[in-house]
């Protein structure tokens, strides 16, 4: 059992991602001596969490205001220098994951093995694909195992941990050509589309950026987070950022309600692992329905006010 484990946390605004814990809990299934957390962040408080995560050794601290926005090509040489002594290195399969992990890969010379849904070894791992309709077994060859995680196939460690943290003055390795400039959050203070309990989607089937305001409003009656589909997305009804599917996001919240949404399996593709699926839709012969657990032949303008006026009711 010689694996040394590195996991890369993600971190916004000195908030720790929840995809981090449940990346630890896919690590601690590889038999391992020693399972490392790298955090990138101007603030303790991200690594001060991750010290909390039940089977953490250390918390490596990377410290630097440069840190409050990383890009991947500026974390890209720093994880690289971290990278000597480990076995595995491991992130979330999050925008973030996603855009700097195949750059570690790529500089190790290794193939990156992503959205690993399940650890048979420490390396042999189990990944969906053909849109999350099968499962393929997959083997790391030599080398450094580089691995996104795909956050909803595993429950997130407790914070019972009590790691060590050791803090390192380094500031990005930020290349000429690329610098950050502004981040634009389409969903404001709303919770996290990958990590949110419940999630209310629109489709081509909501017609408007005005139609999609009554969703956030009934979204943020709930607490709960907004998604789309592509085709609303490419109508410019919502920013990008919310796309839900094959090509985008993959959800799993207890409750997802789809307002318009046909059913693509594209989009199912998305919400595989979602608890409860409802569908609002016109069409009775929208594919949506074969997949819900509750669907209502209706039309969504209807519907939303409806529902909002049932939530003030209770509320009252
Ligand atoms: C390579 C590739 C990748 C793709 N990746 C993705 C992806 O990641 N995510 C994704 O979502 N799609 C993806 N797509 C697109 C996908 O194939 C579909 O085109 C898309 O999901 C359709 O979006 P939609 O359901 O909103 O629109 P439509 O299929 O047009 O459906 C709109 C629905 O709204 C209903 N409707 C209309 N008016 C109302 C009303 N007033 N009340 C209630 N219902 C109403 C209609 O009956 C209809 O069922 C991808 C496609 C390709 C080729």
């Amino acid at each position: 059992m010689s694996n040394n484990i590195l996991v890369i946390a993600e971190q916004h605004g000195g908030v720790l991602n929840p995809a981090t814990a449940k990346t630890v809990a896919c690590a601690r299934q590889i038999e391992h001596q020693t399972l490392d957390l790298a955090v990138f962040a101007a603030d303790a408080a991200p690594a001060e969490h991750a010290a909390k995560l039940e089977g953490v050794g250390k918390v490596i601290w990377l410290a630097d205001a440069g840190y409050a926005h990383p890009t991947a090509v500026g974390l890209e040489g720093r994880i690289l220098a971290l990278a000597q002594g480990y076995t595995h290195i491991l992130a979330p399969a999050t925008s973030f994951g996603r855009d700097v992990l195949p750059r570690v890969a790529a500089k190790l010379d290794v193939p990156q093995i992503s959205e690993i849904v399940a650890v048979e070894s420490a390396r042999i791992f189990k990944r969906p694909i053909y849109a999350g309709n099968a499962l393929i077994t997959v083997q790391a060859p030599p080398g450094i195992v580089v691995g996104t995680v795909r956050a909803n196939a595993f429950k997130p460690v407790t914070e019972s941990g009590a790691a060590c943290i050791e803090k390192h003055e380094t500031a990005p390795d930020q290349p000429e050509h690329t610098r950050f400039v502004s981040l634009v959050g389409g969903s404001g203070d709303r919770p996290d589309l990958q990590a949110a309990a419940r999630v209310l989607a629109g489709g081509r089937g909501v017609g408007t950026q005005a139609g999609f305001a009554d969703i956030f409003k009934l979204a943020d009656a709930m607490g709960a987070a907004v998604g789309a589909s592509r085709a609303a997305v490419d109508a410019g009804f919502v920013p990008n950022d919310l796309q839900i599917g094959q090509t985008s996001k993959i959800i799993a919240p207890d409750l997802y309600i789809a307002f318009g949404i046909s059913g693509a399996f594209q989009h199912l593709a998305g919400i595989k692992d979602a608890g409860v699926i409802v569908a609002v839709n016109t069409d009775p012969n929208a594919p949506i329905f074969e997949v819900a657990d509750i669907g209502l032949v209706a039309d969504l303008f209807e519907v939303i006010p409806q529902l909002e006026q049932a939530l003030s009711n209770r509320a009252g």
